[in-house]
C-alpha cells in the first residue's frame, strides 16, 4: 500500500490555523541534511527550490511529533492542533 493510499484512510478535520511553524527560515538555508524533509512519515516538509524555504503541508500532519525532535536546530515550533482538529484515527 502506498503512503498516499494509507493517508486516505486517515480522516482529517483541518484547522485553518497552522499548528507547525518554521521559526527561522535562515537556519533552514544553512541546514545541511534537512532532516525534516525525509523523516516525516506524512511528507509534510518539502524544500521549495524557488522560494528557498521549507514548505510545510501541515494539513497532512499525523501528529507523531518526530519533526520537532528531529530538527537539529530546534527550528520547528510544533503544537497539537486545537481540540477537535487535526487527525482522527479510524482504526487507531
Ligand atoms: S531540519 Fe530544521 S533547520 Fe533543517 S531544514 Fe528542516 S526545519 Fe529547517
Ligand atoms: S508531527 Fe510527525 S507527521 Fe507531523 S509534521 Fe512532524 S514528523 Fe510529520
Amino acid at each position: 500500500m502506498k503512503l498516499d493510499d494509507k493517508l486516505y484512510l486517515v480522516r482529517f478535520n483541518t484547522d485553518k490555523l497552522n499548528h507547525i511553524k518554521i521559526i527561522n527560515g535562515d537556519l533552514c538555508l544553512k541546514c545541511k541534511d534537512r532532516v525534516c524533509t525525509f523523516i516525516c512519515p506524512a511528507h509534510v516538509y518539502d524544500w521549495d527550490e524557488e522560494e528557498n524555504r521549507i514548505a510545510v503541508g501541515y494539513e497532512g500532519c499525523l501528529e507523531c511529533g518526530t519533526c520537532r525532535v528531529a530538527c537539529p536546530h530546534g527550528n520547528i515550533q510544533w503544537d497539537y492542533p486545537r481540540g477537535g482538529f487535526g487527525v482522527s484515527w479510524k482504526n487507531g
